[in-house]
């Protein structure tokens, strides 16, 4: 472990006792069969802290001979009586247990997120009890996955059973490692599979310490597995495993369509949440107060690196100027720095390679003929520092307009009529979210139903609950995360024909 670890030097804030005792010690293990176990090939890889490019720490290099002993792993914990034959109620107890243990060590793993991907404190803290609480909501569902009895005729007694799918692999990114994990692992265990699961490159810490927590809940060996690497080797090992029966990812389109030609090879589920362009619609009889706040929000938040990002805001053409000028000043409420700090609102973007990514589109917008009304820069210095950005000038077809960033960078696109705003919102090979803000509700409406987009938010922007299901249309994935839907993606139906003529 390099240095002084427990420091963040960014901002000299002292790491709790927790956070610190963590990051003290060698490089992190693997956590197989209910063991932590170091790599097959004895390699680490570092953990950087966005906010000053320092290395936090290092974690075990997973690879396929890895994957290997996980799946290995999760199988005969799939099979074992101790995980197949519990009750529904121990099952969620289980998940009871996790979130209790989630909660009272959010803080830790609040701060080991923001240390890894420069999220904003505050932020980390709200992700880690939402994680919490939706532990707590797949807790409830594992005593209500019911089956149907089903009309037949006199002969039979037909009835169905709803089981696990077996062995399941969870890719998850780098933008909120336990959020993301916990969307995959709350309906996987509560349904009784058993997982293996395999957090982005650049964040490994905080999910290591949820293993921990894990083991602390009690979760027989094998339940949960975690193997840390790198995509092209752990990822693409569990991607296309004959012994994997689901497949989880979270990230971007392109690793998505590679994921799922690998599945193929034993044609495992696969449930993809994908990339988005995310069309945000102002009519001008909005509340223009509300619209403005909630868009700048909605690319801005995790400095934009979030799938759901409105990063195409659409403003009817009468209010266009004003919109706009008034988005591009509300940016200044988006306070850039360091993500320890109470008073900032937005972090770094996550690497050096992301940054890269996301400054290289200022000279796309540039060549496209696109305007800056703010932003366009970096804060320079140490750290992977973003201004938010707004465009404007922009059409529909430019690539600021049609490639997803990743970043604090939008573009305000003008629209005629509500035709024009649904045929402009809808041009975009991404559909994961979008939003419409307008006083009618008729209108309001009709635009919700006629977006392509797995989540439309009226008058709001961002909100997301365990209640209800998250997904997306077209290129932006399938298969339904969060609610009910979560439960049929991590379970299979079984139907028995009984010969009751005796
Ligand atoms: P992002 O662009 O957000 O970094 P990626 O799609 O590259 O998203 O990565 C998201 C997750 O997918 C990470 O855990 C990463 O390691 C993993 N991954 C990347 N490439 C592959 C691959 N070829 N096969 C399986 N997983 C991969």
């Amino acid at each position: 472990m390099d240095g002084d670890a427990g420091k963040n030097p960014a901002s000299a804030v002292q790491l709790g006792e927790g956070a610190r005792a963590f990051l003290t010690g060698g490089a992190k293990h693997l956590l197989i069969g209910g063991k932590w176990v170091a790599a097959h090939s004895g390699e680490t890889f570092a953990a950087v802290n966005p906010a000053t490019e320092e290395v936090i720490g290092h974690a075990a290099s997973g690879a396929k001979a890895d994957i290997d002993d996980a799946v290995m792993a999760a199988r005969k914990a799939f099979e074992n009586p101790n995980w197949a034959g519990i009750s529904p109620h121990q099952r969620a107890g289980y998940l009871l247990k996790l979130s209790r243990l989630i909660a009272e060590n959010a803080e830790e793993l609040a701060q080991l997120e923001t240390l890894n991907n420069g999220t904003p404190l505050a932020m980390t803290r709200g992700q880690m009890l939402a994680s919490a609480q939706t532990f707590e909501y797949y807790a409830g569902w594992a005593t209500k996955i019911y089956g149907e009895t089903n009309p037949s005729d006199a002969a039979f007694f037909n009835y169905t059973l709803r089981e696990p799918l077996g062995v399941c692999g969870l890719i998850v990114p780098w933008n909120g490692p336990i959020s993301s994990a916990s969307w995959k692992l709350a309906p996987a265990l509560a349904a009784g599979n058993t997982c293996i699961l395999k957090p982005a490159e650049q964040t490994p810490l905080s999910t290591i310490r949820l293993g921990e927590l894990i083991l602390e809940a009690g979760f027989p060996p094998g339940v949960v597995n975690i193997v840390t690497g790198f995509g092209e080797t752990a990822g693409a090992a569990i991607s296309e495993h004959p012994d994997i029966d689901k497949v989880a990812f979270t990230g971007s389109t392109a690793v998505g369509k590679m994921i799922t030609r690998a599945a193929a090879v034993n044609l495992k589920r696969v449930s993809l949440e994908l990339g988005g362009k995310s069309p945000n619609v102002i009519f001008a009889d909005a509340d223009i107060d509300k619209a403005v706040a909630a868009s700048v929000g909605g690319f801005c938040f995790l400095s934009g690196q979030i799938c759901v990002a409105g990063t195409r805001i659409f403003i009817q053409e009468k209010i266009y100027d004003e919109v706009a000028a008034r988005i591009a000043a509300y940016t200044a409420h988006f306070t850039v720095g360091d993500p320890f700090n109470p008073a900032t609102t937005m972090g770094p973007v996550v690497s050096a390679e992301q940054f890269e990514r996301v400054t290289s589109y200022f000279d796309v917008a540039k060549a496209d003929g696109a305007h800056v009304a703010v932003g366009a820069g970096t804060l320079g210095g140490k750290g992977y520092f973003v201004k938010p950005t707004l465009y404007t000038g922009v059409t529909n077809g430019m690539r600021i307009a049609q490639e997803e960033v990743f970043g604090p960078v939008a573009a305000a696109i003008p629209f005629k009529d509500e035709n024009d705003a649904v045929l402009q919102g809808n041009d975009t090979v991404y559909g994961l979210a979008a939003a419409v803000w307008t006083k009618d509700v008729g209108r309001a409406h009709r635009v919700a139903r006629a977006l392509k987009a797995g989540t439309v938010w009226v008058n709001t922007y961002l909100k997301v609950d365990p209640i209800s299901g998250f997904g997306g249309y077209k290129q932006s994935g399938y298969g339904r995360e969060l609610g009910p839907h979560s439960m049929d993606a991590y379970t299979q139906t079984k139907t028995v024909y009984v010969d009751v003529t005796g």
